[in-house]
């Protein structure tokens, strides 16, 4: 039994260490490409996803949830996919979208935006944050990212010529100081990306912190690009404070959303753009020449959403939150030493305890051998490091939670049967 587990284990590394390492291939010094993109590795999402496709593993690497948001929302947008007009919407997005979006912001946190002039419509945050950054980032400007950071910002901001700069968090707190946003953030600063509730070490920017970003930026001419995707998943007493609520901050903030993470419905790519009407006119020349438009029956659905369908929203934070303890209280009880996770679908825990391994390999060993992916947290990180931390997602069911730590558990007194050291094999 044991010899078998060897063989096809030596098997599997041969099949999965190519995939794995076609994530840090790092280099092409081919002369045809942009060499921001061919230099790139294809994302961990990807990566991690294929592997525990291969390996029938419980996917707790990419963060999407495993039930779609509610039926009437789909509904919604069945409806006018057969009986409403398939041609171009407006390019800023149909105006039953752009209304409900705004009424949303007042709603929750008494903000008023234009329906008119300073809401983008887009195919999803990802392109809300590519038009964003590109409309603000420019050859011989800086762009300051706070680290570890999603993965995008940092290839669209290059492209567009900019320098990254970086203001980096320490564990276990991952703290926000006036005094190294003040280090990173210049003259040259064009737009700093602040990303609250966070991916993915699951802050969540206290009042505090962002009254120090206020104060930074205040006193720079740089604009403040917050990728808002999990507004509603902050936990507990945490608050979501948009930047753009500060005083001042409204002109040099825009705030960016996702239909795919308020109703569990990521594959649909609705996101959108709010902001003072002169940053949102840049944004939406940017817009145009991405994607110009977004599917105009999706962009219904999220409008009923916003209307009517606010509370599976509300509900979902709450279910979110159980899903966490159990994680987190589950992975604890196994020797991860596991963060506080303030918001966010993700929980964040050392592994130092558990191996000496970094969490690269740490998270192969995990997909191969104890059939549950987890994503490496040091590749959010420009340097790549501290390494000994993995990032869970908890956004799935209950049932695919407790086999995930079943697993776990089996795999790792399997390994204390056998004598093994969990220092990797
Ligand atoms: N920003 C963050 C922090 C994310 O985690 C994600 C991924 N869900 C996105 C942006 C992209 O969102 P979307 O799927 O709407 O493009
Ligand atoms: N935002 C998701 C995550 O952090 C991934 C989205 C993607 O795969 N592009 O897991």
């Amino acid at each position: 039994m044991r010899g078998q587990t060897i063989v096809s284990d030596r098997l599997l590394l041969r099949l999965c260490a190519p995939v794995f390492e076609n994530h840090f291939a790092m280099s092409s010094d081919d002369r045809r490409f942009n060499p921001v993109f061919s230099g790139l590795p294809t994302t961990i999402f990807t990566v991690m996803s294929a592997l525990a496709a291969e390996r029938q593993a419980i996917n707790l690497g990419q963060g999407f949830p495993d039930e779609d948001g509610p039926l009437a929302i789909r509904n919604a947008a069945a409806r006018a996919l057969k009986e409403d007009s398939n041609q171009y919407p407006p390019m800023k997005g149909i105006a039953e979208l752009r209304r409900s979006l705004c009424a949303h912001t007042k709603r929750f946190y008494g903000l008023s935006f234009d329906p008119d002039g300073e809401v983008v419509v887009t195919s999803g945050a990802t392109e809300a944050l590519t038009a964003s950054i590109l409309a603000f980032a420019r050859s011989g400007s800086d762009v300051v990212l706070i680290d570890p950071s999603y993965d995008s910002y940092r290839p669209i901001a290059e492209t567009a010529g900019a320098v990254v700069r970086t203001v980096k968090l320490a564990p276990p707190d991952w703290r926000l100081t006036e005094e190294a946003l003040r280090a990173a953030v210049t003259p040259k600063t064009c737009a700093l990306v602040l990303n609250s509730p966070m991916n993915p070490i699951g802050r969540v920017f206290g009042r505090g912190e962002l009254e120090a970003v206020a104060r930074v930026l205040t006193a720079s001419n740089a604009v403040a690009i917050c990728d808002e995707v999990y507004e509603h998943l902050a936990f507990g007493d945490h608050e979501h404070i948009p930047l753009a609520s500060l005083p001042s901050m409204r002109e040099r903030t825009v705030r960016i959303g996702s239909a795919g993470k308020m109703f569990a419905l990521t594959g649909w790519k609705v996101g959108w753009v709010m902001g003072a009407a002169p940053l949102i006119e840049v944004v939406a020349k940017a817009h145009q020449f991405l994607t110009f438009t977004t599917p105009p029956a999706l962009q219904k659905g999220i409008a009923h959403a916003l209307d009517h369908e606010m509370d599976f929203t509300l509900r979902q934070t709450h279910e979110l939150q159980a899903k966490r303890d159990l994680l987190a209280n589950g992975v604890t009880g196994l020797g991860f030493n596991v963060l506080p996770t303030e918001g966010t679908y993700f929980l964040t825990a050392n592994i130092g305890e558990l191996t000496n391994e970094n969490d690269r390999d740490f998270c192969l060993r995990l997909v191969r051998k104890a059939g549950v992916a987890a994503i490496p947290l040091s590749v959010f990180m420009q340097d790549a490091k501290p390494d000994n931390f993995v990032r869970f997602a908890f956004c799935k069911k209950r049932e695919v939670i407790e086999e995930a730590l079943a697993r776990l558990e089996k795999y790792f007194q399997g390994e204390k049967r056998y004598g093994a050291s969990l220092v990797g094999s």
